[in-house]
Protein backbone atom coordinates (compact mmCIF):
# COMPACT_ATOMS: atom_id res chain seq x y z
CA UNK A 1 0.00 0.00 0.00
CA UNK A 2 1.26 3.24 -0.79
CA UNK A 3 2.12 5.69 1.99
CA UNK A 4 -0.25 8.37 3.69
CA UNK A 5 -0.16 11.73 2.01
CA UNK A 6 1.66 15.17 3.75
CA UNK A 7 0.79 18.29 2.35
CA UNK A 8 4.40 18.69 0.35
CA UNK A 9 3.47 15.35 -1.53
CA UNK A 10 1.57 15.44 -4.99
CA UNK A 11 -2.36 15.32 -4.67
CA UNK A 12 -2.21 13.33 -7.58
CA UNK A 13 1.03 10.86 -7.10
CA UNK A 14 1.70 11.58 -3.82
CA UNK A 15 5.70 12.08 -4.89
CA UNK A 16 7.34 14.15 -1.77
CA UNK A 17 8.43 18.12 -2.33
CA UNK A 18 5.78 18.59 -5.07
CA UNK A 19 5.27 22.53 -5.92
CA UNK A 20 1.73 24.18 -4.69
CA UNK A 21 -0.74 25.61 -7.14
CA UNK A 22 -0.15 29.67 -7.50
CA UNK A 23 -3.58 30.88 -6.96
CA UNK A 24 -4.86 28.39 -3.62
CA UNK A 25 -1.37 27.50 -2.09
CA UNK A 26 -3.13 24.61 -1.07
CA UNK A 27 -2.82 22.25 -3.41
CA UNK A 28 0.45 20.54 -4.62
CA UNK A 29 1.60 19.11 -7.72
CA UNK A 30 4.99 17.24 -8.99
CA UNK A 31 4.18 17.55 -12.59
CA UNK A 32 2.43 19.39 -15.08
CA UNK A 33 0.74 16.23 -15.87
CA UNK A 34 -0.58 15.66 -12.28
CA UNK A 35 -1.61 18.99 -11.85
CA UNK A 36 -3.76 18.94 -15.44
CA UNK A 37 -4.97 15.36 -13.90
CA UNK A 38 -6.60 17.07 -10.80
CA UNK A 39 -7.74 20.08 -12.73
CA UNK A 40 -11.46 19.46 -13.27
CA UNK A 41 -12.04 18.95 -9.96
CA UNK A 42 -9.74 21.68 -8.47
CA UNK A 43 -11.02 24.56 -10.85
CA UNK A 44 -14.28 24.04 -9.07
CA UNK A 45 -12.78 25.55 -5.05
CA UNK A 46 -9.40 26.93 -6.02
CA UNK A 47 -10.17 30.57 -6.93
CA UNK A 48 -13.03 31.02 -3.90
CA UNK A 49 -10.92 28.83 -1.43
CA UNK A 50 -7.84 31.35 -2.12
CA UNK A 51 -10.35 34.22 -1.08
CA UNK A 52 -11.49 32.65 1.98
CA UNK A 53 -12.16 35.48 4.34
CA UNK A 54 -9.83 33.87 7.62
CA UNK A 55 -10.77 36.26 9.90
CA UNK A 56 -14.13 34.92 10.67
CA UNK A 57 -13.15 31.32 11.30
CA UNK A 58 -14.24 30.21 14.75
CA UNK A 59 -12.02 30.33 17.74
CA UNK A 60 -9.87 27.11 18.50
CA UNK A 61 -11.83 27.36 21.81
CA UNK A 62 -14.89 26.25 19.76
CA UNK A 63 -15.22 22.90 21.42
CA UNK A 64 -17.77 20.73 23.25
CA UNK A 65 -17.70 19.58 26.58
CA UNK A 66 -15.99 16.92 28.38
CA UNK A 67 -17.96 13.73 27.64
CA UNK A 68 -18.74 10.56 29.96
CA UNK A 69 -14.99 9.76 28.91
CA UNK A 70 -13.02 12.77 29.15
CA UNK A 71 -13.30 13.84 25.50
CA UNK A 72 -13.59 17.00 23.81
CA UNK A 73 -15.47 16.40 20.61
CA UNK A 74 -15.64 19.29 17.92
CA UNK A 75 -17.43 19.27 14.85
CA UNK A 76 -19.57 21.23 13.18
CA UNK A 77 -22.95 21.87 14.39
CA UNK A 78 -24.55 20.64 11.14
CA UNK A 79 -27.83 19.76 12.83
CA UNK A 80 -29.86 22.79 11.58
CA UNK A 81 -28.91 21.71 7.90
CA UNK A 82 -29.69 17.63 7.97
CA UNK A 83 -33.04 17.79 9.69
CA UNK A 84 -31.67 14.98 12.20
CA UNK A 85 -31.10 12.75 10.35
CA UNK A 86 -27.48 12.97 9.89
CA UNK A 87 -25.00 10.88 8.47
CA UNK A 88 -21.41 11.16 9.08
CA UNK A 89 -19.20 9.17 7.28
CA UNK A 90 -14.66 9.80 8.10
CA UNK A 91 -12.95 9.34 5.04
CA UNK A 92 -9.34 7.45 6.09
CA UNK A 93 -8.87 6.37 2.49
CA UNK A 94 -9.10 7.51 -1.12
CA UNK A 95 -10.33 4.79 -3.02
CA UNK A 96 -9.35 6.14 -6.51
CA UNK A 97 -6.00 6.96 -5.44
CA UNK A 98 -5.42 3.90 -3.77
CA UNK A 99 -4.08 5.83 -0.71
CA UNK A 100 -4.20 6.12 3.59
CA UNK A 101 -4.97 9.61 4.35
CA UNK A 102 -2.62 10.99 7.27
CA UNK A 103 -6.13 13.01 8.69
CA UNK A 104 -9.33 12.17 7.70
CA UNK A 105 -12.27 13.91 6.33
CA UNK A 106 -15.52 13.77 7.57
CA UNK A 107 -18.59 14.49 5.13
CA UNK A 108 -21.85 14.84 7.06
CA UNK A 109 -25.13 14.54 5.06
CA UNK A 110 -28.89 13.50 5.29
CA UNK A 111 -28.55 10.16 5.84
CA UNK A 112 -32.69 9.38 4.12
CA UNK A 113 -32.10 12.55 1.56
CA UNK A 114 -33.19 10.00 -1.31
CA UNK A 115 -36.86 9.55 0.19
CA UNK A 116 -37.05 12.37 2.13
CA UNK A 117 -37.67 14.98 -0.97
CA UNK A 118 -34.56 16.81 -0.30
CA UNK A 119 -33.71 18.30 -3.53
CA UNK A 120 -30.10 17.07 -5.90
CA UNK A 121 -27.04 18.75 -4.53
CA UNK A 122 -26.06 20.55 -7.85
CA UNK A 123 -22.28 21.14 -6.14
CA UNK A 124 -21.71 17.53 -5.89
CA UNK A 125 -23.44 17.12 -9.46
CA UNK A 126 -20.65 19.45 -10.75
CA UNK A 127 -18.20 17.74 -9.32
CA UNK A 128 -18.97 14.21 -10.41
CA UNK A 129 -19.46 15.15 -13.79
CA UNK A 130 -15.92 15.85 -14.46
CA UNK A 131 -15.65 11.74 -14.83
CA UNK A 132 -17.67 9.67 -16.81
CA UNK A 133 -19.77 6.71 -15.90
CA UNK A 134 -22.32 5.63 -13.37
CA UNK A 135 -22.68 8.25 -10.19
CA UNK A 136 -25.04 8.45 -7.12
CA UNK A 137 -27.96 10.57 -6.92
CA UNK A 138 -26.48 13.01 -3.99
CA UNK A 139 -29.21 15.24 -2.85
CA UNK A 140 -29.49 17.69 0.09
CA UNK A 141 -26.76 19.73 2.12
CA UNK A 142 -23.62 17.94 2.27
CA UNK A 143 -20.63 19.46 5.23
CA UNK A 144 -17.38 18.64 4.87
CA UNK A 145 -14.55 19.24 7.49
CA UNK A 146 -11.16 17.59 8.39
CA UNK A 147 -10.44 15.52 11.09
CA UNK A 148 -6.59 15.52 12.98
CA UNK A 149 -5.64 11.97 12.79
CA UNK A 150 -6.94 8.69 11.23
CA UNK A 151 -8.06 6.79 14.15
CA UNK A 152 -11.74 5.01 14.09
CA UNK A 153 -13.08 8.45 16.05
CA UNK A 154 -10.95 11.39 15.95
CA UNK A 155 -11.75 14.45 17.86
CA UNK A 156 -10.01 16.81 16.45
CA UNK A 157 -10.80 19.25 13.75
CA UNK A 158 -8.28 20.48 11.42
CA UNK A 159 -9.00 23.73 8.53
CA UNK A 160 -9.87 21.70 5.26
CA UNK A 161 -7.40 22.08 2.21
CA UNK A 162 -7.93 22.00 -1.49
CA UNK A 163 -5.74 17.86 -0.58
CA UNK A 164 -9.13 17.23 1.12
CA UNK A 165 -11.20 18.63 -1.64
CA UNK A 166 -9.59 15.82 -4.31
CA UNK A 167 -11.03 13.13 -1.45
CA UNK A 168 -13.62 14.54 -1.15
CA UNK A 169 -14.27 14.68 -4.92
CA UNK A 170 -13.36 11.60 -5.21
CA UNK A 171 -15.31 10.15 -2.45
CA UNK A 172 -18.83 11.41 -4.30
CA UNK A 173 -17.18 10.03 -7.70
CA UNK A 174 -16.15 6.73 -6.30
CA UNK A 175 -19.60 6.11 -3.92
CA UNK A 176 -21.52 3.02 -5.08
CA UNK A 177 -19.42 1.94 -8.27
CA UNK A 178 -18.24 -1.23 -7.74
CA UNK A 179 -14.54 -0.74 -9.22
CA UNK A 180 -11.55 -1.55 -7.60
CA UNK A 181 -8.04 -0.01 -6.69
CA UNK A 182 -5.05 -1.97 -6.63
CA UNK A 183 -2.67 -0.87 -3.82
CA UNK A 184 0.93 -1.62 -5.38
CA UNK A 185 1.61 -4.28 -3.15
CA UNK A 186 -1.14 -6.49 -0.81
CA UNK A 187 -0.42 -5.85 3.20
CA UNK A 188 2.19 -7.89 4.76
CA UNK A 189 1.73 -11.11 5.99
CA UNK A 190 -1.38 -12.28 4.33
CA UNK A 191 -1.71 -14.81 1.73
CA UNK A 192 -1.27 -13.57 -1.53
CA UNK A 193 -2.55 -14.82 -5.08
CA UNK A 194 -1.12 -13.96 -8.51
CA UNK A 195 -3.46 -12.12 -10.95
CA UNK A 196 -2.80 -10.10 -14.14
CA UNK A 197 -3.99 -6.65 -14.45
CA UNK A 198 -4.96 -6.01 -18.42
CA UNK A 199 -3.78 -2.16 -18.67
CA UNK A 200 -6.33 -0.06 -20.95
CA UNK A 201 -5.00 2.28 -23.54
CA UNK A 202 -4.91 5.33 -20.38
CA UNK A 203 -2.34 3.27 -18.42
CA UNK A 204 -0.14 1.67 -21.19
CA UNK A 205 0.27 5.03 -22.66
CA UNK A 206 0.45 7.72 -20.30
CA UNK A 207 2.25 5.19 -17.34
CA UNK A 208 4.29 2.80 -19.72
CA UNK A 209 2.35 0.02 -18.12
CA UNK A 210 2.66 -2.96 -19.95
CA UNK A 211 -0.52 -4.45 -21.49
CA UNK A 212 -1.13 -7.78 -19.26
CA UNK A 213 0.96 -6.83 -15.88
CA UNK A 214 1.52 -9.38 -12.84
CA UNK A 215 -0.20 -8.06 -9.91
CA UNK A 216 -0.76 -9.43 -6.31
CA UNK A 217 -3.80 -9.19 -4.55
CA UNK A 218 -4.65 -10.45 -0.67
CA UNK A 219 -6.53 -13.74 -0.20
CA UNK A 220 -9.20 -10.84 1.21
CA UNK A 221 -9.30 -8.52 -1.54
CA UNK A 222 -12.71 -7.48 -2.68
CA UNK A 223 -12.50 -9.10 -6.42
CA UNK A 224 -12.88 -12.82 -4.21
CA UNK A 225 -16.50 -11.07 -3.00
CA UNK A 226 -17.44 -8.95 -5.27
CA UNK A 227 -16.76 -9.52 -9.15
CA UNK A 228 -17.81 -9.99 -12.59
CA UNK A 229 -16.83 -14.04 -14.94
CA UNK A 230 -15.86 -14.79 -18.22
CA UNK A 231 -18.03 -17.25 -19.99
CA UNK A 232 -15.59 -18.05 -22.50
CA UNK A 233 -13.00 -19.27 -20.12
CA UNK A 234 -15.28 -20.85 -17.68
CA UNK A 235 -16.56 -23.18 -20.79
CA UNK A 236 -12.25 -24.20 -21.48
CA UNK A 237 -12.29 -24.66 -17.81
CA UNK A 238 -10.47 -22.28 -16.30
CA UNK A 239 -12.75 -20.03 -14.22
CA UNK A 240 -12.15 -16.43 -13.44
CA UNK A 241 -12.81 -13.37 -11.59
CA UNK A 242 -13.02 -10.28 -13.15
CA UNK A 243 -13.39 -6.27 -11.98
CA UNK A 244 -13.18 -3.25 -13.76
CA UNK A 245 -10.61 -0.62 -12.06
CA UNK A 246 -10.81 3.06 -10.76
CA UNK A 247 -9.82 5.32 -14.14
CA UNK A 248 -6.70 7.42 -13.14
CA UNK A 249 -7.39 11.06 -13.03
CA UNK A 250 -4.90 11.99 -15.40
CA UNK A 251 -6.11 10.44 -18.09
CA UNK A 252 -10.05 9.66 -17.03
CA UNK A 253 -11.02 12.92 -18.81
CA UNK A 254 -7.90 13.33 -21.57
CA UNK A 255 -8.55 14.61 -24.55
CA UNK A 256 -5.12 14.35 -26.13
CA UNK A 257 -5.94 12.67 -29.13
CA UNK A 258 -2.36 12.54 -30.20
CA UNK A 259 -1.57 10.01 -27.58
CA UNK A 260 -4.09 7.81 -27.62
CA UNK A 261 -4.77 8.31 -31.40
CA UNK A 262 -7.65 9.25 -31.97
CA UNK A 263 -9.03 6.15 -28.94
CA UNK A 264 -10.78 6.48 -25.89
CA UNK A 265 -8.09 5.97 -23.06
CA UNK A 266 -10.72 3.84 -21.37
CA UNK A 267 -10.15 1.65 -24.35
CA UNK A 268 -9.26 -2.06 -23.31
CA UNK A 269 -10.64 -4.60 -26.42
CA UNK A 270 -8.96 -7.46 -24.86
CA UNK A 271 -11.20 -7.21 -21.52
CA UNK A 272 -14.22 -6.67 -24.10
CA UNK A 273 -13.59 -9.77 -26.04
CA UNK A 274 -13.43 -11.87 -22.08
CA UNK A 275 -16.73 -11.03 -21.71
CA UNK A 276 -18.44 -12.38 -24.60
CA UNK A 277 -21.79 -13.98 -23.94
CA UNK A 278 -22.31 -17.31 -25.21
CA UNK A 279 -25.20 -17.96 -22.94
CA UNK A 280 -27.54 -20.02 -25.78
CA UNK A 281 -30.34 -18.82 -23.85
CA UNK A 282 -29.58 -15.64 -22.99
CA UNK A 283 -32.30 -12.89 -23.12
CA UNK A 284 -31.55 -9.26 -24.05
CA UNK A 285 -32.16 -6.75 -21.43
CA UNK A 286 -31.12 -3.07 -22.94
CA UNK A 287 -31.83 -1.01 -19.54
CA UNK A 288 -29.63 -3.80 -17.93
CA UNK A 289 -26.86 -2.95 -20.34
CA UNK A 290 -27.22 -6.55 -21.31
CA UNK A 291 -27.12 -7.21 -25.35
CA UNK A 292 -27.17 -11.22 -25.31
CA UNK A 293 -25.76 -13.96 -27.24
CA UNK A 294 -22.37 -13.04 -28.70
CA UNK A 295 -22.03 -9.28 -27.34
CA UNK A 296 -20.30 -8.10 -24.31
CA UNK A 297 -22.81 -6.14 -22.00
CA UNK A 298 -22.62 -2.18 -22.38
CA UNK A 299 -20.17 -2.04 -19.17
CA UNK A 300 -17.70 -4.10 -20.71
CA UNK A 301 -17.70 -2.14 -24.15
CA UNK A 302 -17.94 1.60 -23.36
CA UNK A 303 -15.63 2.93 -20.88
CA UNK A 304 -14.42 0.26 -19.68
CA UNK A 305 -10.76 1.05 -18.14
CA UNK A 306 -8.44 -1.13 -17.01
CA UNK A 307 -9.33 -4.66 -15.65
CA UNK A 308 -8.14 -7.00 -12.85
CA UNK A 309 -8.47 -10.74 -13.55
CA UNK A 310 -7.76 -13.68 -10.98
CA UNK A 311 -8.33 -17.36 -11.14
CA UNK A 312 -11.31 -18.57 -9.21
CA UNK A 313 -9.26 -21.13 -7.61
CA UNK A 314 -6.34 -18.84 -6.65
CA UNK A 315 -4.26 -20.18 -8.26
CA UNK A 316 -1.05 -18.03 -10.08
CA UNK A 317 -2.97 -16.21 -13.02
CA UNK A 318 0.86 -15.14 -15.13
CA UNK A 319 0.54 -11.91 -17.70
CA UNK A 320 0.98 -14.71 -20.63
CA UNK A 321 -2.03 -16.70 -19.45
CA UNK A 322 -3.79 -13.81 -19.46
CA UNK A 323 -2.76 -12.98 -22.74
CA UNK A 324 -3.06 -16.31 -24.25
CA UNK A 325 -7.03 -16.42 -22.91
CA UNK A 326 -7.74 -12.76 -24.44
CA UNK A 327 -6.58 -13.67 -27.81
CA UNK A 328 -8.73 -16.85 -27.75
CA UNK A 329 -11.73 -14.87 -26.78
CA UNK A 330 -10.97 -12.24 -29.18
CA UNK A 331 -9.60 -13.83 -31.91
CA UNK A 332 -10.83 -17.68 -32.12
CA UNK A 333 -14.62 -17.28 -29.96
CA UNK A 334 -15.45 -14.13 -31.34
CA UNK A 335 -14.83 -15.29 -35.04
CA UNK A 336 -16.99 -18.66 -34.49
CA UNK A 337 -19.76 -16.35 -32.95
CA UNK A 338 -19.75 -13.85 -35.39
CA UNK A 339 -20.46 -16.55 -37.63
CA UNK A 340 -23.66 -17.70 -36.04
CA UNK A 341 -25.01 -14.05 -36.59
CA UNK A 342 -24.21 -13.96 -40.36
CA UNK A 343 -21.13 -12.04 -40.62
CA UNK A 344 -19.31 -14.82 -42.73
CA UNK A 345 -22.22 -14.71 -45.31
CA UNK A 346 -22.97 -15.84 -47.78
CA UNK A 347 -21.66 -18.87 -45.86
CA UNK A 348 -25.20 -19.82 -44.27
CA UNK A 349 -24.95 -19.04 -40.27
CA UNK A 350 -23.83 -22.12 -38.20
CA UNK A 351 -25.76 -23.15 -34.81
CA UNK A 352 -25.12 -21.44 -31.91
CA UNK A 353 -24.54 -25.36 -30.42
CA UNK A 354 -22.15 -25.80 -33.38
CA UNK A 355 -20.05 -22.54 -32.17
CA UNK A 356 -20.22 -23.83 -28.58
CA UNK A 357 -18.33 -27.14 -29.84
CA UNK A 358 -15.44 -25.24 -30.91
CA UNK A 359 -15.69 -23.48 -28.05
CA UNK A 360 -13.71 -25.62 -25.76
CA UNK A 361 -10.66 -27.02 -23.99
CA UNK A 362 -9.05 -28.94 -27.00
CA UNK A 363 -9.26 -26.21 -28.96
CA UNK A 364 -8.07 -23.37 -26.37
CA UNK A 365 -4.97 -25.89 -26.14
CA UNK A 366 -4.31 -25.90 -30.15
CA UNK A 367 -4.23 -22.04 -29.78
CA UNK A 368 -2.05 -22.01 -26.48
CA UNK A 369 0.61 -24.05 -28.33
CA UNK A 370 0.88 -21.93 -31.48
CA UNK A 371 0.81 -18.60 -29.64
CA UNK A 372 3.72 -20.52 -27.97
CA UNK A 373 5.55 -21.50 -31.28
CA UNK A 374 5.03 -18.12 -33.05
CA UNK A 375 6.31 -16.47 -29.55
CA UNK A 376 9.59 -19.28 -29.85
CA UNK A 377 9.74 -18.14 -33.76
CA UNK A 378 10.12 -14.57 -32.84
CA UNK A 379 13.00 -15.65 -30.40
CA UNK A 380 11.19 -14.71 -27.04
CA UNK A 381 10.83 -17.03 -23.84
CA UNK A 382 7.51 -18.37 -23.14
CA UNK A 383 8.07 -19.52 -19.16
CA UNK A 384 4.68 -20.20 -18.27
CA UNK A 385 3.03 -23.75 -18.56
CA UNK A 386 -0.47 -24.26 -19.96
CA UNK A 387 -2.48 -22.74 -17.35
CA UNK A 388 -4.14 -26.42 -16.65
CA UNK A 389 -0.72 -27.16 -15.49
CA UNK A 390 -0.32 -24.44 -12.89
ZN1 LIG B 1 2.27 13.72 -9.22
ZN1 LIG C 1 -5.37 26.15 -6.65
Amino acid sequence: MESAQSSDSCIICNKPNALRCNRCKSASYCSKLCQRGDFLVHKLLCSSFSAFDVSKRPTKQHVEPEDEYDRRYQSPNARPFLNDHGREVPIQFNAVLARRLLDAVCVSYRDTFLVDGSAPNSSVATITTTQPGYHHHWCGPIIAYGKVGSDFDPEECRDIDMHDFRHVADYFMSYGTDLISVPSSPPMNCVKVKGVRINCLGDQKMFNKPHFEEIELSTTSIIFRSHETSDITKRIGIPIYTKRCFPHPNWANAKDAEMFGNESPYNNQDATFLHLCIDPEAKEDFSRGFLGWSWAPSQWQQDVGSTIVVRQDKKPLLPWHAEALCSYCRYHARDCLAHTIGEYAPDKPMSKSLALSMICRPTFSIWWYRMCREQRDKGKIVDAKIPYDE
